[in-house]
């Protein structure tokens, strides 16, 4: 069986999801940022500013360059460069990076840097495959005994109704499709297409007519299909230049653009060499000039620049030079430090040829208002009923310790709530979910305070 859904770059998704209520930068067509808007709350001037780089991106005037986000902890830089991105195209990757993880004992440090810039360069293939397309009418997985799996029952087969503007159709799945339908989190009332020949699945959001339901701007909707429910569709897959370096690491079947998707499947690893990743290139010019594929140029964010070093910063010197580049966002709460490397002391631990290349933004600290308006946003997203007082009081201890703590203090706070019966997270619930838990700076304090208690 074939099979061509997949994401290698998961585990970077996941880093992702706490900025997942940030759609774009919120600016009106003037370049003026509304104070809120696509999830973006304040932080108006370094918006505006990002806006522009955005048009230099588009107008093909950031090449050979890179932004610099400097600014406090908890202050927007991970969340406006993922607004970048955003604005660039809703499918264009976005690669976070932490400075310090380039340091591994095991793979060289531009090694590392060179596989995140190629996880930043999108490639979209686009294939005539047969699907089966629509609305999800009816789904309904029929199951059977299974003795020797000793849970006692498994799914034998799913009943799927599929409905277009033309018609539906009622099928009769494999399990293995069943689990393709649970991995996409599929639900009545979305609009999916089967690959006929693979059974991977693809959703492509909620029918439209569910839009007014809700007021999440979560959710993408989409217009009922035209058309029969089996017919030849154009599939579009969005990979990375990385997906096909590990593909084409695996030997196994052709270098054609069905056998190097079909090998993203093995979970064999092997090692990506130059050599490999020039093959790679050609295939992909190949794609491209046969015009079954398109580059899509994407975001490379390296947090915490400064824990990067002297070769490191040389690399990326000439990594931006290169013509297939991503943009590269770099982001540090650091003032003057140290260079890595080296004894010199540089403005953001950056030498100043690499400095010199930057754009550089600077992010505000937040007022309490802003605070609770972000963290009124993450509530409804999450789908946690806040009072306003507790949202108050959220703001309040974010003063003391920081707007990233409180983020993540909601769901336990939710938790808290809902365990008392409470339909709505209180101040009281907050105040308990803060005593709980501890924010960095208290642990560090309880760390000086009681170090010898600990094993070093
Ligand atoms: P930094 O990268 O500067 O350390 P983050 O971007 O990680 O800060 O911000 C911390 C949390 O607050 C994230 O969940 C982020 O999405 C959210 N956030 C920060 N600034 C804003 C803003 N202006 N509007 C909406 N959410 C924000």
């Amino acid at each position: 069986m074939k099979i061509e859904q997949v994401q290698s770059t998961s585990y970077k998704k996941q880093r992702v999801a706490i900025h997942s209520h940030v759609k774009g930068l919120g600016l009106g067509p003037d370049g003026v940022a509304t104070p809120i808007s696509a999830g973006f709350v304040g932080q108006e001037q370094a918006r505006e500013a990002a806006g522009v780089v955005v048009e230099l991106i588009r107008s093909k005037k950031m090449a050979g360059r890179a932004l610099l986000l400097a600014g406090a902890p908890a202050t927007g830089k991970t969340a406006l460069a993922l607004g970048i991105a955003r604005e660039l195209g809703q499918k264009v990757p976005f690669c976070p990076l932490n400075g310090s993880e380039v340091y591994s004992s095991e793979v060289k440090k531009t090694e590392i840097l060179m596989e995140n810039f190629r996880r930043a360069i999108g490639i979209r293939v686009k294939e005539m495959k047969e699907v089966y397309e629509g609305e999800v009418t009816e789904w309904t997985p029929e199951e059977t005994e299974d003795p020797l799996e000793g849970y006692g029952k498994k799914v034998s087969h799913v009943i799927l109704s599929l409905k277009t503007a033309k018609g539906s159709k009622q099928l009769k799945l494999d399990p293995s499709i069943y689990e393709n339908l649970v991995k996409e989190k599929v639900s009545l009332g979305d609009i999916i297409y089967i690959d006929a020949n693979s059974g991977s699945v693809k959703r492509l959001g909620r029918n439209e007519s569910y839009a007014k339901e809700h007021d999440l701007e979560a959710d993408e909707y989409v217009p009922l299909p035209k058309g029969d429910v089996h017919k030849k569709r154009e599939v579009i897959q969005d990979l990375t230049l990385h997906d096909l370096d590990v593909a084409n690491a695996r030997p196994q079947g052709g270098k054609d653009v069905h056998s190097l998707l079909n090998s993203l499947r093995t979970p064999k690893k092997s090692e990506i060499t130059d050599k490999l990743r020039m093959e790679v290139n050609q295939i992909v010019s190949g794609f491209i000039e046969r015009g079954v594929a398109e580059l899509i140029p994407g975001v490379l964010f390296i947090d915490e620049v400064h824990m990067l070093d002297i070769e490191c910063f040389s690399y990326l010197n000439r990594a931006l030079e290169s013509n297939i580049a991503p943009i590269v966002i770099f982001a540090t709460n650091r003032g003057m430090t140290e260079i890595r490397g080296t004894d010199i002391r540089g403005p953001h631990g950056l030498p100043v040829d690499l400095l010199d290349r930057c754009m550089i933004i600077r992010t505000q600290p937040y007022t309490l208002e802003e605070v609770s308006q972000i963290l009124s946003i993450r509530a409804k997203l999450e789908g946690i009923p806040v009072t306003e007082e507790s949202l108050k009081a959220l703001a309040e201890i974010s003063s003391r310790t920081s707007l990233r703590y409180t983020v993540q203090l909601l769901t336990p706070a939710g938790i808290l709530s809902k365990v008392a019966g409470r339909e709505q997270v209180t101040e009281e619930d907050v105040k308990e979910a803060d005593v709980l838990f501890f924010d960095a700076k208290q642990s560090a304090h309880m760390l000086a305070e009681q170090g010898d208690k600990f094993i070093t």
